[in-house]
């Protein structure tokens, strides 16, 4: 752990508080955030856990270096909306989770995510999950019925600590899934019988699938062990499928807990409203990357990664295109600053673009208040305001970089944005009148056309063999 690393403080929702991070083992601090189910491309709401635990997963690799942080995110590869959506598509359930997982692994390194330390597979990880439902019925937790299994709630006599909410409400909801199987209203499925049509592997009780619950249990289990420091997720998921993971792994193994701390982030709304498919406002990551559908434009990965971590992240968030244009205002300011700076080799000792952690060793009042920061429960915004003050070109990229925001990487957007937008064919005609004008040596025809396209923000350069070549503007 380096010596000068501010203490880390997080909100726990299992207490309610915001308390001191004190790792299990110091040498290898574990998190686990749930995944994606892979049937279709992440909304911009689900890339708000994404990028607000990368921040963390950074801010614990600087405190206890890059090699003593396991992070798990797993990958939801068996879920009944998958078997929908493939059937709907008429294309295979492998050939529809690949193609979604790999468009979701393009979105989140566009935001500027580090890959996770492991990001397994529920369908690899149903052997674990039989152990666990074994084990469940061994001890009594749970029964089989039907061909199901079933987790039995009143067997677990403080089930609910998580989300606290009152039985009745707890009841009303778990209602909503009725089944004569069941021997208690608030039971819930750990294993399912699967119809031949359907994926499914061979068990104790027949050949089935798991329970999404199960899922988390059992990947974090094998990854992370009976029990590890972080679990996160959207607040969403507080209830009831961190409530259930808690309940599967502590009866399964025994524990007063599962993970130590339970870290949720607040929802995304868009323009003031739910976003909604109904509502023609439900926009994905990869259409804001590579579309005009939101605000007309396309958005570069760092405007939306600012853009999200200007609002804390147990805030609700608005999502709107002025939010993102302010973002971009400060990245375009920022990146002008640090524009003139020549970075690589200056000998200052800084792994700037290096994959492996921020190599920030100290010495910057200014990075280290960023870093004060974002270790009071990630308080991005202000440690956004703490930027907005740094005049110092170094520290400003440090200070960006502890965010995972890469200025450089934004610059190169813009650059490639402005070479896109520009009509090759047009410029190339254009230049092709130019130089019949000069072979007619009619310089004022010459001169206008080199104007024409300076309007167009392209630049010509006359070479000696008679070529002319260009280049967009800065
Ligand atoms: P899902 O695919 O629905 O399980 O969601 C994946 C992750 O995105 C979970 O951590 C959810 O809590 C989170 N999430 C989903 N919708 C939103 C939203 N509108 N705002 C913030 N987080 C969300
Ligand atoms: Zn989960």
């Amino acid at each position: 752990m380096s010596s000068d690393a501010p203490v880390l403080k997080l909100y726990n929702t299992l207490t309610r508080a915001k308390e001191e991070f004190h790792p299990l083992d110091a040498a290898n601090v574990r998190m686990y955030v749930c995944g994606p189910t892979v049937y279709d491309y992440a909304h911009i709401g689900n890339a708000r856990p994404l990028i607000v635990f990368d921040v963390l997963f950074r801010l614990l690799r600087h405190v206890y270096g890059d090699g003593h942080v396991t992070y798990v995110r797993n990958i939801t590869d068996v879920d009944d909306k998958i078997n929908a959506r493939a059937a709907e598509r008429g294309i295979s359930i492998r050939d529809l989770t690949e193609e979604t997982n790999k468009v979701f692994q393009a979105d989140v390194k566009a935001l500027g995510c580090l890959e996770p330390n492991v990001q397994p597979r529920a369908t690899e990880h149903v052997a674990e999950m039989i152990t666990i439902v074994e084990r469940l019925v061994a001890s009594g937790h749970a029964y089989a019925a039907d061909g199901h299994v079933l987790f039995d709630v009143p067997s677990m006599a403080d089930y609910g600590r998580l989300s606290r909410r009152p039985l009745d409400e707890m009841i009303a909801g778990a209602r909503v899934d009725v089944a004569p199987y069941k021997r208690g209203d608030m039971d819930f499925v750990l294993w399912k019988p699967s119809k031949e049509s359907e994926p499914g592997w061979e068990s104790p009780w027949g050949r089935g699938r798991p329970g999404w619950h199960l899922e988390c249990s059992a990947m974090s289990w094998k990854h992370l062990g009976e029990v590890f420091d972080i679990h996160g997720g959207g607040v969403d998921l507080v209830f009831p499928h961190h409530e259930n993971e808690i309940a599967q792994t502590r009866c399964a193994f025994g524990h007063d807990v599962m993970a130590n701390y339970w870290m949720h982030n607040g929802f995304l709304q868009v323009e003031g409203e739910k976003m909604s498919k109904s509502l023609g406002n439900f926009v994905t990551i990869h259409e804001l990357l590579n579309t005009e559908k939101f605000g007309g434009r396309k958005w570069p990965g760092e405007v939306l990664r600012l853009t999200m971590l200007r609002t804390h992240y147990r805030q609700p968030i608005d999502w709107t295109v002025k939010a993102l244009e302010e973002a971009e205002a400060s990245l375009r300011k920022w990146g002008a600053d640090i524009g003139a700076v020549e970075l690589e080799g200056d000998g200052f000792g800084i792994g700037f673009g290096a994959p492996d952690g921020d190599g920030y060793g100290g010495g910057f009042a200014g990075v280290d208040t960023v870093l004060e920061a974002l270790a009071d429960d990630l308080n991005t915004p202000f440690a956004l305001t703490v930027i907005h003050a740094i005049d110092d070109e170094r520290e400003l990229d440090i200070s960006l970089r502890l965010l995972g925001i890469d200025i450089h990487s934004y610059a190169r957007w813009v650059e490639s944005e402005k070479v896109r937008s520009v009509d090759e064919r047009l410029v190339n005609s254009l230049i092709a009148e130019r130089i019949a004008a000069r072979a007619a040596k009619n310089w004022a025809e010459s001169d206008r056309l080199r104007d024409e396209l300076g309007a167009m923000g392209v630049a010509l350069k006359d070479n000696k063999d008679g070529t002319t070549t260009w280049e967009v503007k800065r």
